[in-house]
């Protein structure tokens, strides 16, 4: 796949095409009574999210505005392909579609992101959900107003994945931000490290990192606009710069970050432990903005498997790795990924894993079973591992993490914490949910009789909806522990 950066020249051309999409939409609307709308459903992970973000704002620019599910002009799917039950989700909801499509026959299916980057389901598609007007592909988001322009005056449908792996520039794209505290920064797209499970070096292509000045011009952008909290994007962002000019590094950034006036916590992930340096930690400690908190994937406790997935670290190094962070930033946390079950690992390499999570004990953890990925190396190796062993090895290992969740979250009851609300908790509106600055999730309540940070005041028995504090810090004293959750009282506001 060739690199090309988009150059002002492209973007102009989809300026263009904008445009005119824009008045043929603005005066289909006023002729009809009503705006065109749009729904955006995400899959996966938090690239996903911002690579949606940035399709919510060009289709705003186009004059749609956001629509309810199931009766709007333009539904997009935006999917993931790192494990099979995203690929089922995606087909099973295309089937609901089919009858929203034949109840409004003008609605435009588009369906992008990941999984379009692999042929078979872009088949699969075309065979059996034909109804689908528009496929794209996750590199090809800049490109939107012009294939809806394509829709719209010259074809039916358009199923158009480029080859290419762009590089965008960011800053010229319309963002419409999902939070209005916390704001989604990627730094770098695609990754070169071909982890032999893994279809993101297939979907998202070679490593391409956004030019420094450009992120710190975002950054300083959000601020004044009001972000508290940046989550600084990428696959590995400890190899950003090394494919730019004076290779600026990871740790360059994150100290640069760590600066940005009204910018209360700097987020990152993922780290990778073969690319994680000692001044990335150091700078971690150093700095009080910068989140006390590493995402750190193990994948496997056992040296063999770790080879056998090309991860390049031993057992010992992440050991390292895991042990320096712990003694030089205290009060941190630490989390990862693990998969149960990849080819050939024998019980004897999985009570590795569990060892290792003995060792560490991970502050929390995503775990999964290991999924067959088609067209990568793992997929292809011979000794793949009876789902029943999978299933048996995933249960010890959940139990065993579930432990050390609740364990880690015990230790700092009664402790007073800085807390960065996001809004109401799931489950009540009058119960506040935010984060600490070692990423535990809080959720907790506020006296019956308080003064809010804008001058209101609350009353008991007064309607309330905690989402009005989302961006706000409070210090808030932690009452009880879950293994998933902390709860809390307020004691006081910070800001
Ligand atoms: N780039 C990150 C890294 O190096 O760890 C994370 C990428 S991926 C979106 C998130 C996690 O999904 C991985 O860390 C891995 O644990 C899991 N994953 C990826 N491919 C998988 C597969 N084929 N089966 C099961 N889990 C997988
Ligand atoms: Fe996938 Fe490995 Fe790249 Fe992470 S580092 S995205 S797991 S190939």
């Amino acid at each position: 796949m060739a690199t090309v950066v988009i150059r002002p020249e492209d973007l102009a051309v989809q300026k263009k095409f904008a445009d005119d999409l824009t008045l043929s939409y603005r005066e289909e609307a006023k002729r009809r009574g009503y705006e065109f709308t749009y729904n955006i459903r995400t899959y996966g992970c938090q690239l996903n999210e911002s690579d949606s973000e940035k399709l919510s704002g060009i289709l705003k620019s186009l004059s749609f505005v956001p629509g309810q599910t199931d009766d709007t002009d333009l539904v997009v799917y935006n999917t993931c392909s790192i494990r099979e039950n995203a690929r089922d989700r995606l087909f099973g909801n295309l089937g609901l579609v089919k009858a929203m499509k034949r109840k409004n026959p003008l609605l435009i299916v588009a369906v992008c992101g990941c999984m379009m980057k692999q042929n078979e389901n872009v088949e699969k598609i075309k065979k059996s959900y034909p109804f689908v007007d528009l496929i794209f592909g996750p590199q090809d988001i800049h490109r939107l107003p012009e294939l809806l322009f394509r829709i719209r005056f010259q074809q039916k449908k358009v199923y158009d994945v480029s080859q290419t792996d762009y590089i965008a520039d960011d800053l010229d794209l319309p963002i419409d931000r999902s939070r209005k505290f916390r704001a989604l920064v990627p730094i770098m797209y695609g990754c070169n490290n071909f982890c032999t499970y893994c279809i993101v070096p297939f979907t998202r292509g070679r490593e391409r990192s956004r030019p420094f000045d450009q992120i710190m011009k975002e950054i300083a952008g959000l601020s004044s606009e009001g972000y508290k909290e940046i989550l600084l994007l990428g696959q590995n962002v400890n190899s950003y710069g090394r494919d730019l000019e004076g290779m600026p590094d990871f740790a360059d950034l994150l100290e640069a970050c760590s600066k940005v006036s009204g910018i209360v916590r700097v987020r990152f992930m993922t780290s990778h432990p073969k690319d994680l340096s000692d001044r990335v930690i150091e700078i971690i400690a150093d700095n009080p903005t910068i989140e006390k908190h590493l995402h750190l994937p193990l994948q496997s406790g056992s040296d063999r498997i770790l080879t056998a997935m090309n991860r390049h670290y031993s057992r010992e190094q992440y050991l390292r790795t895991a042990r320096l962070f712990r003694s030089s930033v205290p009060q941190g946390t630490i989390s990862t990924d693990i998969i149960v079950g990849f080819p050939g690992e024998t019980q004897e390499d999985f009570e590795e894993t569990l060892s290792l999570m003995r060792e560490i004990r991970f502050d929390s953890a995503f775990t999964f079973q290991y999924s067959v990925r088609p067209g990568t190396p793992a997929a292809q190796m011979t000794d793949q591992i009876p789902q029943e062993v999978v299933t048996a090895r995933f249960s010890r290992l959940l139990e065993l993490q579930n432990s050390h969740c609740y364990e880690s979250n015990m230790q700092v009851v009664g402790t007073l914490e800085e807390i960065l609300i996001e809004g109401r908790s799931e489950t009540a509106p009058y119960i506040l949910s935010g984060r600490t600055g070692s990423n535990r999730l809080i959720n907790f309540t506020l006296p019956d009789d308080i003064d809010l940070p804008d001058g209101s005041h609350l009353e008991k028995g007064d309607t309330f909806d905690g989402d009005k504090l989302e961006g706000c810090l409070a210090q808030v004293r932690i009452t009880g522990a879950r293994p998933y959750s902390l709860e809390g009282r307020w004691e006081s506001w910070n800001s």
